[in-house]
């Protein structure tokens, strides 16, 4: 499995962040197309910048409708138009469906130019998509939202999205004795008191004596800056496997 981080940023503007998205590829060469997790604004430009098509695009997750997350959506719609790609599938927390069709009344003349199949999601759901088993998780935030343990090949990754820490997310990596690769919200330092969001010293707490191969930390606001060193070290402490900061276009594979 191939992971692509698109974009570690959050809404506020940063030098080499842009918003939420990661591309997983199950290997084109069992004949799978990349699928990509969020699509805040600047993972259109990111999709680019990584070697990926955006028009080999055609399913995505959303783990929730902020417009962190989700900014990119129909730019990407209408980039796969225009290169005679109509056809996505669009998977979501409940509410996705009504968010988009709202979002297509504001722009009419995208209206017959996308064949979009929405599928609401629940916690607990899984869906197989493109070599790929992907595991809906219970997250905690300010809106309805999902993580997403994603599976293939015997390894596993799970996506956080934003989310406080909760127990659901331990459950579903113990549930299957670890995963590999946990890519985990981290959204302050702890000088933060922060609600609907996670900071390395929750996350900590939340994640000791879990089984993980590695953690990155991504959904990094300004106010991480300068902090980065201090955050890896507290989560590491309590996890004892690799964690590190997330970067725009990282690959990662497992
Ligand atoms: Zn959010
Ligand atoms: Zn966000």
């Amino acid at each position: 499995m191939k992971i692509t981080l698109l974009g570690t940023g959050v809404a506020i503007p940063q030098k080499d962040r842009v918003q939420s998205g990661l591309v997983v590829d199950a290997g084109a060469q069992k004949g799978n197309s990349p699928v990509l997790f969020d699509c805040g604004c600047g993972v259109l430009q990111r999709i680019f910048q990584s070697g990926y098509k955006h028009t080999d695009i055609t399913n995505v997750f959303l783990s929730h409708l902020h417009l962190d997350h989700c900014g990119d959506l129909l730019a990407l719609v209408k980039a796969n138009w225009l290169c005679d790609v109509t056809k996505l599938n669009l998977w979501g927390p409940v509410g996705t469906r009504q968010w988009l069709d709202d979002l297509l009344k504001t722009y009419p003349y995208m209206q017959d130019k996308a064949k979009i199949e929405v599928t609401e999601l629940s916690p607990g759901q899984v869906v197989e998509v493109e070599g790929l088993e992907m595991e809906c998780v219970r997250t905690v935030h300010a809106l309805p939202s999902l993580g997403f343990k994603v599976t293939a090949g015997g390894k596993s990754m799970l996506y956080s999205g934003d989310t406080e820490p909760v127990v659901d997310i331990i459950e579903a990596i113990e549930s299957t004795g670890g995963i590999d690769l946990l890519i985990h919200e981290c959204s302050f330092p702890d000088t933060f008191d922060v609600t609907n969001h996670t900071t390395p010293g929750t996350l900590a707490k939340m994640l000791r004596g879990s089984s993980i191969g590695r953690i990155v930390l991504t959904h990094l606001y300004p106010q991480t800056s300068g902090f980065e060193a201090r955050m890896v070290k507290v989560v590491a402490e309590a996890c004892g496997c690799p964690v590190e900061i997330g970067h725009d276009l990282q690959v990662i594979k497992i």
